[in-house]
């Protein structure tokens, strides 16, 4: 089956070929598991010269007190609270201290301690020192008290007024304004409590399989298939040519800079389209359906099989699943995962094992003559599965965030809003 190129949504094929009905979930379930969700608004900041000077310089301070701070935890064993009271210490005889606003640093010492909970907890390696580069982001932790918003401006303490794009409205109040440089760009990332009136709850009771392939980035059980945008393949000679006037540059000098800088923004390019690919699809999927359900496959283990991994990529299997699941959840609807074993040789009509080798893109059930596209039938077997599984759980939500807080509770990662 040949598939256009990155059609736009309105195209996709809507003929049901399957069309199950769900009970919806119990309301106060599904309050409840979402009502204290974060959500993060981004906007474009347009700092002067002088504001982005500050900026580089605050990254830069902060940065440095993570490596000392970090240093200090492997040295001795030492607690959030104790690092707290040290940074007022730190403070008495450093100037570049003084000069940040006192709750970024704070926030710093928080940093450190989260990425401790987070090894600890098993979730991710342990934490590294951080090099020039490798810091690009710091916080201001309270509203009101460290930064402010108006119309068209964000009050930074120690900074000032910053020119900010507000290029959509915020529901809710702001918590925290995280300031981050993007190569040569500056954002503010702003955490906003979620609030429930400002869902939008669509019961449309559809409920969908989706097959996660390589070819077509997604099938789904309705017969649709969404092609593969080859993002990394068609930024390629791009890539390779800013690769290539790098390596021709002499180390320290500035045309290295600016060459390094133009790399980083060839895969920057990439990583936005793959980003706006993932939401537009995501948010199609929540919009018509109450009930996704998806492979529970192990992305990152697939992106180590280097054949597959920048087609993998490409296709965000993992963040069109997370973004799906936020967004059903936003709405009322329900993600969840299901074991995928088995589920692209059976056959979706009858039940029976049609063996096929990895080649063969065509289901063809000689028990009772179906003929279907290979993903669409292993979509097909994959709602079925999670149709079963929807009725057996109680539990609301399957994509689970582990929670890291100083206090080791409460403070979920908030949810990425574009
Ligand atoms: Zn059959």
């Amino acid at each position: 089956m040949t598939v256009s190129r990155n059609p736009p949504p309105e195209s996709y094929s809507s003929v049901p070929i399957l069309k199950s009905r769900i009970a919806p979930l119990r309301p106060e379930i599904v309050g409840k598991a979402v009502s204290q969700g974060m959500l993060t608004y981004k906007f474009r900041l347009c700092p002067t010269n002088q504001q982005e000077r500050l900026f580089d310089r605050t990254i830069e301070t902060c940065r440095r007190l993570y490596n000392s701070m970090l240093s200090e935890r492997i040295d001795k064993p030492v607690g959030y609270f104790e690092q707290q009271k040290h940074l007022v210490e730190l403070k008495k005889d450093n100037k570049y201290l003084r000069e940040v606003h006192s709750q970024i640093l704070q926030d710093v010492v928080l940093r450190v301690d989260k990425a401790f909970q987070r090894y600890f907890k098993g979730i991710s390696n342990h934490p590294r020192f951080k090099r020039t580069g490798r810091y690009n982001s710091f916080t201001y932790p309270q509203y009101g008290k460290s930064f402010k918003l108006d119309e068209c401006h964000i009050k930074l303490g120690r900074i000032g007024r910053v020119k900010v794009i507000l290029h959509r409205e915020i529901v809710g109040e702001a918590k925290t304004a995280t300031i981050i440089k993007d190569i040569d760009q500056w954002y503010v990332a702003l955490t906003v409590r979620d609030s429930p009136t400002a869902r939008k709850t669509t019961s449309t009771g559809n409920a969908v399989g989706i097959d996660l392939g390589v070819s077509s980035v997604i099938a789904l059980s309705d017969g649709t298939t969404v092609a593969n945008p080859r993002f990394t393949e068609e930024a390629g000679s791009r890539i390779r040519s800013a690769q290539k006037k790098l390596s021709r540059t002499q180390v320290g000098s500035h045309r290295r800079r600016k060459a390094q800088i133009a790399l980083a923004r060839a895969w920057r390019k990439v990583r936005r389209q793959r980003d706006d690919f993932a939401h537009k699809l995501s948010n199609q999927l929540a919009r018509n359906n109450s009930l996704i359900v998806f492979e529970d496959l192990p992305v990152t283990r697939m992106v180590h099989n280097h054949s597959l991994a920048s087609a993998i990529m490409d296709s965000a299997w993992g963040k069109l699943r997370q973004m799906t699941a936020y967004k059903a959840e936003r709405r009322g609807g329900r993600t969840i995962l299901v074991n995928p074993s088995g589920t692209s040789q059976k056959c979706s009509g009858c039940g029976r094992e049609i063996p096929k080798d990895l080649g063969e893109r065509t289901h063809r059930c000689h028990f009772c003559g179906l003929v279907l596209n290979r993903d669409v039938n292993a979509a097909r077997n994959i709602l079925a599965v999670g149709l079963v599984q929807a009725l057996a759980e109680t539990e609301p939500l399957l994509v689970h965030r582990t929670r890291i807080s100083k206090f080791s509770r409460g403070s979920e990662k908030p949810l990425a809003l574009c």
